[in-house]
């Protein structure tokens, strides 16, 4: 089939809403030497699924789903932070999406959610955020292996398996590895 020659797409006016974009100029005030901040960050592209042929269903429930900001390290580029901005009226008609709280509480993310409002206050914000993260940092407690066999992934779950490295300062030895490489690049130390 031939292709029109001109495509049915257009740009759209706008980006972002007017409320999400009075909200990442006050976010970018307060986070600007330390984090970058992406905005319309699609689900899918934040959280894979453990086992897919098995858990359609679950990769079903973040498919075309996004969260409004997400944070990052300057440094590592890592995730630090997601933030919600929640309409007035929708936050109070609709029950907040508990799906959405235990898969981010799951994955140790902290997920903030912020009222839009005409202006915000910096400092409480400030203590929004890091009031989440230290909430994070109390459940994010290492998993140990349960037995001297295959340990379970920390992060999904399931059976790790023995691998060697292959280059760097350790090259040669053995060490636990995820079978959701590369997605998941969680690592344990053989003996622990
Ligand atoms: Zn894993």
């Amino acid at each position: 089939m031939d292709e029109p020659s001109t495509f049915p797409y257009r740009l759209r006016q706008e980006f972002l809403s007017p409320a999400e974009a009075a909200f990442f100029r006050v976010l970018h005030e307060m986070v600007k030497e330390h984090l970058y901040i992406c905005p319309k960050v699609p689900l899918q592209e934040l959280f894979f699924v453990t086992r897919p042929n098995e858990n359609v269903h679950y990769f079903n429930k973040i498919y075309r789903k996004s969260v409004d900001f997400l944070l990052l390290r300057r440094d590592t580029l890592k995730p630090v932070l997601a933030i919600e901005l929640d309409y007035p009226k929708q936050a109070e008609h609709r029950p907040r999406d508990n799906f959405l709280e235990s898969l981010f509480i799951q994955a140790r993310l902290p997920l903030v959610h912020v009222l839009a409002q005409p202006s915000y206050d910096m400092q409480e914000l400030a203590r929004l955020f890091a009031r989440a993260m230290k909430q994070t940092k109390v459940e994010n407690q290492p998993m140990r292996a349960a037995n001297d066999y295959s340990p379970i992934c920390p992060r999904c779950g399931i059976t790790m398996v023995l691998r060697f490295y292959k280059e760097g300062p350790r090259k040669g030895q053995q060490y636990y590895g995820c079978l959701n490489f590369p997605q998941c690049q969680e690592t344990v130390q053989v003996g622990h």
